[in-house]
């Protein structure tokens, strides 16, 4: 009896054993499998240029289309350096990557034990090496695979085996997804014939309709992996959430690549809080209010066109002018465009449009390419000016500041407080972008 019980005491323990095991490899095997699938984005616009640095001032190094996968390997000023089939390294603009599935806690460090170590071209012994590495140097291993990892390498990449590297913690998240937190999901558009509609959020449940590809169908929530969608008979189902692509005021799904829909604008709305700007004759309406409601406008025109948009303030706060030029420098801007309205000592001594640059080469074509479209608008074009501006000045981006009109003249105030000449003045404003960057 006392035999026999340990026999099965031993047999259990054999089992759990097993269990334990069976257990841990599997859980190796997920780990391997999410550390190869981190970071990755497939291509949901129609066309994405790649290039060579993370501007829209680098050249292109070639384009990919929808469908392509693509890995993050890092981020820079919102460009993403991202990894092609090929082994390929380029840059394509983060706000034209619907990425909700881009995952970069998986981003892990691994330091070098041995001086001298190899970079090889495959993860195998024989495979042709790219170059070596010193003891304790850190490299980013942006995939694992069988006991190798494929770290970042002189501009490309190239395997380690695990065992000369010591694997560190997992590295400060360098890629900030917060654009999905105020993504405002206005309409899904599907990728692929056939994509089925279901009666509720589950794959298993009832299919209420099957969709033809690039069909747009509105919003209306989103539950699990599922997009509620409203179809075009007024009933409503659930649309796996992977086999569409989003259009959100924010961040419009481009169906072709432009160079403005690969630009970084700073709009900077003159004055706010406690600066108030010029006054109109009355004393009761303030510059810095027209400036904020323009921009606005402006921003939303910019961002249907693809652009990526930043305000140096986005309510009536007060904003020094040294960071206002910073905002652009920091995210190596491709236009800074401070706007503004003037006023003179004595009311109604002057009318119109002016827009001014500090630097002949870096600022006066984007100057002139502005001004060009306010001959279309209700206010006479004074022209481009030399003006000593903080904001033009100290700025290294290509940079111009407008003055839309004097607020203290009685017809330009008429406009100034209009929405309409407003809008006139985003469209033109957006008009000249479009040229500037053609
Ligand atoms: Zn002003």
């Amino acid at each position: 009896m006392e035999l026999r019980r340990s026999h099965i005491r031993k047999k259990n323990h054999q089992r759990f054993l097993y269990i334990a095991i069976t257990i841990l490899v599997a859980c190796s095997c997920i780990s391997t499998l999410a550390a190869a699938q981190a970071n990755q984005v497939v291509v949901k616009a129609n066309f994405l240029n790649v290039r060579l640095g993370p501007s829209l001032s680098y050249e292109t190094l070639t384009r990919v289309k929808r469908g392509q996968t693509l890995t993050i390997l890092s981020e820079k000023n919102q460009w993403y350096q991202v990894r092609l089939a090929g082994d390929k390294i380029g840059w394509v603009a983060s706000w034209l990557i619907n990425n909700d599935d881009a995952n970069t806690s998986s981003n892990t460090v691994g330091v070098i034990k041995a001086a001298n170590t190899n970079v090889q071209k495959y993860p195998h012994r024989n495979a042709e090496v790219l170059g070596t590495l010193s003891q304790l140097q850190k490299v980013n291993i942006v995939y694992t695979q069988n006991n190798w990892s494929q770290i970042l390498f002189n501009n490309t990449v190239g395997w380690i085996p695990n065992s000369e590297l010591i694997i560190t913690d997992k590295v400060a998240h360098n890629i900030t997804n917060n654009r999905n937190q105020n993504l405002n999901i206005r309409s899904v558009t599907t990728l692929q014939n056939n994509t089925k509609i279901f009666a509720r959020p589950n794959p298993q449940s009832h299919i209420v309709a099957h969709i033809t590809d690039q069909t747009t169908l509105p919003y209306l929530g989103k539950e699990g992996d599922f997009y509620k969608v409203k179809l075009n008979s007024g009933e409503t189902g659930y649309i796996a959430s992977w086999l569409v692509s989003i259009s959100s005021s924010k961040h419009a799904v481009k169906s072709a690549a432009t160079k403005l829909s690969e630009a970084t604008i700073v709009l900077d709305p003159g004055h706010g809080g406690s600066d108030t700007g010029a006054l109109a004759n009355n004393q009761k309406q303030y510059e810095k209010n027209y400036t904020l409601d323009t921009a606005r406008r402006l921003k939303k025109l910019l961002e249907q066109a693809g652009a990526n948009v930043i305000l140096t303030r986005s309510n009536d706060q007060d904003v020094d002018l040294a960071s206002r030029a910073r905002i652009a420098n920091k995210l190596n801007a491709d236009a800074f465009i401070s706007l503004h309205f003037d006023s003179t000592s004595e009311k109604t001594k002057a009318s119109g449009i002016t827009t001014y640059y500090y630097s002949d080469k870096k600022d006066q074509p984007l100057a002139q390419s502005l001004q060009k479209q306010f001959q279309h608008l209700p206010l006479p074009s004074r022209g481009v000016r030399f003006g000593d501006f903080e904001v033009t000045r100290e700025n290294e981006q290509p940079a111009v500041l407008i003055e839309a009109g004097y607020i203290n003249n009685k017809k330009d105030h008429k406009q100034i407080t209009s929405a309409v000449y407003r809008q006139q003045l985003a469209n033109s404003i957006l008009q000249g972008l479009i040229n500037y960057f053609k």
